[in-house]
């Protein structure tokens, strides 16, 4: 049977950059991913801190190659109100700016360059059943022919992301405390584009900031358009092909017709019900990584950050163990892949509770203020000297309701007082 040091189940950003990093500390490491690529995926948007592990792990430079759109930020929206974030003014010494993805030719691109560092990738290659022990996984899958095989590692990086393998094998998921929402999306011609909407996520927030919209444009002149909403309102949308999404997407006040006489290039594809917790990250011979831990929401863009974030540490951690020093599994693993959820989920909840939008809408926001929040948005949510990260679960909520009595105080006075 063949025996290698890891195998990383799935060949997204976070078992590539997982692999890349493990291959070049010289171990031997198989990937095992279930589709053949390229192929679809949603999450086209980056944030700049992901740089930093592509970078890591050595990845970077083939990403470079491909001249993907340029992201320099990201603008909110709501009728009338706006907000803009450019990640050149923020309050982390960091990255100033990232790309916006096709994902089936960026993940594509990862997985030739692992593979081009001696990773042994192996597509159409379904995992079936793991049994792990504290020296030798076992790992069964079956190829595209039907073929079962087995193989054995010294370590599992599971990163099989919305597949969640080992959580399902291992009963490890748990429900998510956010409601139930859902989001369908197609790419649309994007004629009426300019440099500002070609270099920014655009959202916009609408339904009492229960619903949104994204528009993520692509190097190509193309753009990723999505809706998301509570489940029944995006099973509504879907019905039919999809036409009450391709008419809301054309007649959307907010969208100033951006895509009014646009061609769908494919037909809408929907998702329902992705939010979803994990009981535990890691176990004997075995840790997850990317969405095969937790997935919040897409509001802010961070799925792909989090997969590359906790790929390159997941990858680190085995590294240490495979080298014989003890890991402490809990503490330098999950509770710091943690940290960085629930600064996203504070955001998360601020989005749909309305103190998001009521502090980044406000004419009367700060400019320093303005910069650390950037700086999460960027994704730099482990910089605990910033402290819309250090108190994330309070400052948005207190700061919000600050700024609605001072503008009810204009209002009502013409005055801030
Ligand atoms: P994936 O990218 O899902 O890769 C996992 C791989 O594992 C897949 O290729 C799969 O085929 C493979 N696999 C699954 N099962 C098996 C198996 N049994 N055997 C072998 N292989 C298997 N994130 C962003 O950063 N920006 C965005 O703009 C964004 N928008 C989003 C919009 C929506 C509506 C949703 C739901 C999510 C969005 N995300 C976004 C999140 C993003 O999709 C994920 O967080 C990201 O793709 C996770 O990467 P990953 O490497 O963990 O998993």
């Amino acid at each position: 049977m063949q025996t290698v040091d890891v195998v990383v189940i799935g060949a997204g950003p976070a078992g590539t950059v997982a692999a890349s990093y493990l291959k070049k500390q010289g171990y031997d490491v198989t990937i095992l991913e279930k589709e053949k690529f390229p192929r679809f995926q949603i999450g086209e948007s980056l944030l700049p801190c992901c740089m930093e592990h592509l970078e890591e792990s050595d990845l970077l430079t083939a990403i470079e190659a491909k001249n993907f759109q340029k992201k320099t930020g990201a603008a909110f929206m709501r009728g009338e109100k706006r907000c803009e974030f450019l990640f050149s003014e923020q309050f982390t010494k960091g990255w100033t700016w990232t790309w916006q993805v096709k994902r089936a030719d960026f993940d594509l691109t990862l997985a030739e360059a692992t593979r081009a560092k001696g990773v042994d990738v192996n597509f159409e290659c379904e995992v079936l059943k793991v049994a792990c022990g504290p020296d030798i996984q076992h790992i069964e899958y079956r190829d595209v022919n039907g073929n079962i095989h087995e193989i054995q590692s010294r370590f599992i990086i599971d990163s099989s992301g919305y597949g969640r393998v080992l959580p399902r094998l291992f009963d490890l998921s748990k429900p998510s405390a956010f409601s139930p929402r859902g989001a369908i999306f197609s790419h649309l011609e994007d004629k009426n584009r300019n440099e500002e909407t070609s270099n920014n996520i655009f959202v916009h927030s609408f339904d009492n900031n229960q619903s949104w919209i994204w528009a993520i444009p692509f190097s190509d002149g193309s753009t990723s358009v999505g809706i998301v909403g509570d489940k029944e309102k995006i099973t509504a949308m879907a019905e039919n092909g999809g036409e009450a999404y391709k008419n809301f997407i054309r007649e959307f006040e907010d969208l100033s017709g951006r895509f009014k006489d646009s061609e769908l290039i494919f037909e809408p594809r929907h998702i329902l019900g992705y939010s979803i917790g994990v009981k535990k990250m890691y176990g004997e011979g075995f840790v997850l990584s990317g969405n095969s831990t937790e997935f919040l929401d897409p509001i802010f863009s961070s799925g792909v950050t989090f997969a590359t974030a906790s790929g390159l540490l997941s990858a680190k951690m085995v590294h240490k163990h495979l080298q014989g020093e003890a890991v402490d599994w809990e503490n330098e693993y999950e509770m710091v892949v943690q940290k960085g959820i629930n600064v996203f989920r504070s955001y998360v909840t601020g989005w749909y509770s309305g103190d998001f939008q009521t502090i980044v809408f406000t004419p009367l926001i700060d400019n320093d203020i303005k910069k650390q929040i950037c700086s999460v948005l960027a994704g730099y949510v482990w910089d605990h000297s910033n402290p819309f990260v250090k108190k994330h679960d309070t400052i948005l909520a207190t700061l919000a309701k600050v700024i609605r009595m001072k503008e009810k105080n204009v209002e009502n006075h013409g005055s801030l007082l």
